[in-house]
């Protein structure tokens, strides 16, 4: 094969790479040699310096007095617009340019056409290499292709600190000092431990080709490997590949035959780069690009092709996807851009302390699964991933949402004080499990615990809870990629009331809809989806869905006491009818062989207001309720739950809300119907406090809640904060949480 072109430049670029001489007269005979191969009267290098500058470091052509003299602003004249827009510009008329700015010092006013390429590494740029021709010149792509490739290996030398002695460039991220960054908290505690990337960066250490025929051969076995590595995954019944992981896998699928990523690769190949690097060069640009992106639709597009690309790399170094499985360190903190549930459950939950997300919400699906293994999980944390390096020390602060990144030595002395004094109290609550949660004048208070997953049932033990309150069944159907079964659904009812070991359980029949939905069903889009279809709306609607449940339900009870109850019922009928689907699956199962339950109470939760004004006639056809507090105040208030920017809009301890809950609570009591509350308020002392001075007797909350509520109702004395909330009902203020603490810190409750 001819060696022309891009590939005698790469080949004379190799050359200049090995001589042994200084950083700038390296510099000087890549400008050279670029200014020969591409036949253009100047070649310039600008890198970027702290403070947003760019610094011409290189030059043929150019007044050489400019080099380490000339500094453009980034976003100023041609060099600085490519900098700041991360992309080439390719210009037969340069001064006709918005962005042209002339600099006297350079010489440089008699050049017609201009081609400048950003030098990016990982979506950043570190500077600019540019050519210049007198006459005007349209540079063809593979001109545009060559000097792209000369900018990756100028960013190579930049990022592996080869430029050092030429003073200091700035290089982005530096992954060796510090870095802390706030996010949003979507599970609570606090984990110190080691960085694991969920998709660990293959390092390319070879970019230039020894022999571009075989490297084309390379590229094009990697790409048959990598669609049938994906058509395997696809066709395997395995049960990790689920509903999202196999939408992922589908678009990586489809996009593994996208031509315009394919003639990407081979022309970067074609240019003399190894296959690997021909790889991270289009990736680079793809990350340059989304950096850039605003809509979140092409992003999402992006980032796909972004991790294919990862896992080509991994398929040409070698690097299996597993090996950071392999490898898990004992007190792992796991970082990725995102992740599915099933990924999560994945790792070895012994080793997992922590877990940081550059995306996420509350509500995905992956953050329930966090919650319910109890790992601390800080989301949105833009561009984490760029900041940490496997192995880096990392402190993942779910409480105050904050991730340090090599923490200074008094950081991590520090948070190992709080995580000591933790442990104490956490051995002080293990010290307390048995003990019955009585307060002072002997008032008995059933702590419960919420539950939704398998993986949640040995906190039932560790915790000391009296039972489940509330187990939301609708986490296993979003978890698993297709409708389950109904003989997988009585195995798992049933291995719950095996572990709940005739503790009582309380199966809510599916929350879905909303936001909580389902990987094998298309979504309904609503504006207001919290108002939305969901929840019995949905199953009333789609009373095969609900039978189809309480029938497994039925079933797993076998001889056992079974306790039910329906979401987000806004209306006595809602729950008549409900309850009618309950007897008429009775009425089935007693023409079978199968036992039925010993003992059935159907019960409903009370988390929409209007229920509340039919409590008579609920009170009198329902066997318990349960208050989802969640719901209610985000009903009560108008208030999205979900809305970052009211998290702290109202308060659910304020005249409102109290009023609202005691009037359920007098209601229920009067009547002698059981209720409880299930939602977060319930879990938090302060809140739990006035709970039980509402009159509230049974609590069930996060199992991680049990310990520091029970040790708080140890201390109270549940009838004197009656009489002193008595006071409070009436106030006007914002919020009673202020009189509360107080009470609390006079009468020594520990909250
Ligand atoms: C609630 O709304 O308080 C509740 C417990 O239900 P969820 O959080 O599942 O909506
Ligand atoms: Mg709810």
């Amino acid at each position: 094969m001819p060696t022309t072109g891009p590939l005698l430049l790469l080949k004379k670029m190799r050359e200049i790479m090995e001589q042994r001489i200084t950083s700038q007269a390296r510099l000087d005979k890549i400008v050279h040699l670029i200014a020969a191969n591409m036949v253009a009267e100047v070649c310039s290098i600008y890198l970027a310096k702290a403070g947003g500058w760019l610094e011409l470091f290189a030059t043929e052509g150019l007044n050489k007095a400019a080099v380490h003299a000339t500094r453009l602003k980034m976003g100023e004249g041609i060099v600085g617009d490519v900098a700041l827009n991360g992309r080439p510009l390719n210009l037969s008329d340069a001064p006709a340019h918005p962005s042209f700015s002339y600099r006297a010092e350079t010489g440089e006013d008699p050049y017609q056409s201009m081609l400048g390429v950003p030098i990016t590494r990982s979506g950043r740029t570190l500077g600019v290499l540019a050519v210049q021709n007198r006459t005007h010149r349209h540079y063809g792509d593979e001109e545009v292709e060559a000097l792209l490739t000369v900018a990756m290996i100028l960013a190579e030398m930049v990022v592996s600190g080869s430029l050092g002695d030429l003073g200091e460039i700035d290089a982005g991220p530096r992954r060796d000092r510090p870095w802390r960054g706030s996010g949003a908290s979507f599970c609570e505690g606090i984990a110190m431990g080691r960085a694991v990337l969920h998709e660990p960066r293959v390092k390319v250490e070879k970019l230039i080709a020894d022999d571009p025929a075989s490297e084309r051969l390379r590229l094009d076995q990697a790409i048959v490997d990598l669609r049938n590595s994906l058509d395997a995954l696809l066709a395997a019944e395995d049960h990790v590949i689920t509903g999202e992981t196999r939408d992922v896998l589908e678009t990586y699928r489809m996009f593994a035959d996208d031509r315009g990523w394919l003639l990407k690769l081979r022309e970067a190949v074609f240019t003399g780069l190894t296959a690997e690097a021909a790889v991270e060069r289009v990736q680079n640009d793809m990350r340059a690009r989304m950096a850039r992106q605003t809509d979140s639709h092409m992003l999402d597009r992006m980032h796909d092709l972004d991790d294919l690309a990862n896992r080509m790399l991994r398929h040409l170094t070698g690097k299996s996807d597993t090996s950071a499985h392999e490898l898990l360190p004992a007190d792992t903190i796991l970082f990725a851009r995102t992740m599915g549930p099933a990924e999560l459950l994945d790792y070895d939950r012994t080793k997992l302390r922590g877990l940081v997300l550059e995306e996420g919400s509350p509500t995905s699906h992956v953050a329930i699964v966090a919650r319910a293994l109890d790992i601390p999980l800080i989301g949105r944390i833009e561009g984490v991933i760029d900041q940490v390096e496997p192995g880096d020390w990392v402190i993942a602060d779910g409480d105050s949402a904050d991730v340090h990144i090599r923490p200074a030595h008094d950081v991590r002395e520090a948070y190992r004080h709080k995580l000591a004094l933790r442990a104490q109290r956490q051995a002080a609550f293990s010290a307390q499990r048995a003990q019955p949660a009585v307060t002072i004048d002997g008032e008995r208070i059933k702590l419960m615990m919420n539950a939704g997953l398998i993986a949640d049932l040995p906190h039932l033990e560790e915790s000391g809870a009296e039972g489940i309150g509330l187990f939301r069944t609708e986490l296993q159907f979003m978890i698993s990629g297709e409708m389950p079964r109904l003989q997988n659904l009585v195995e798992l009812y049933g291995a719950v009331l095996d572990n709940a070991a005739g503790r009582p359980v309380v199966f809510r029949t599916l929350d879905l809809g909303g936001d909580k939905v389902l990987p094998y069903v298309r979504p309904v889009s609503e504006e207001n989806p919290a108002m939305g279809w969901r929840a019995i709306r949905v199953t009333l609607d789609r009373p095969a869905l609900l039978r189809y449940q309480i029938r497994a339900l039925l079933r797993a009870a076998k001889g056992r006491d079974l306790d039910l109850m329906f979401p987000m019922v806004a209306e006595v009928a809602e729950f008549s009818t409900a309850k009618a689907l309950v007897q008429r699956e009775l009425e089935r199962l007693a023409k079978t062989k199968d036992q039925p339950p010993r003992k059935i109470r159907v019960g409903t939760m009370l988390e929409v207001p209007a229920l509340a004004f039919q409590l008579p006639a609920l009170l009198s056809m329902t066997d318990f309720i349960s208050v989802g507090s969640n719901d209610l105040a985000q009903f009560l208030f108008a208030s999205d739950r979900g809305n970052p920017r009211l998290g702290n809009r109202y308060d659910v301890l304020s005249a409102p809300m109290l009023n609202f809950l005691k009037l359920i609570v007098d209601g229920a009591r009067s009547r002698g119907v059981p209720v409880t509350i299930c939602g977060e308020m319930a879990g938090r002392p302060l809140e739990a406090m006035a709970l039980i001075g509402l009159g509230f007797r049974s609590l069930s909350m996060a199992p991680a809640s049990i310990g520091p509520v029970k040790q708080m109702l140890l201390s109270l004395n549940s009838g004197r904060l009656s009489t002193f909330m008595s006071e409070l009902y009436g106030r006007s203020d914002h919020s009673l949480r202020e009189y509360l603490k107080q009470f609390a810190i006079n009468e020594s409750v520990q909250i």
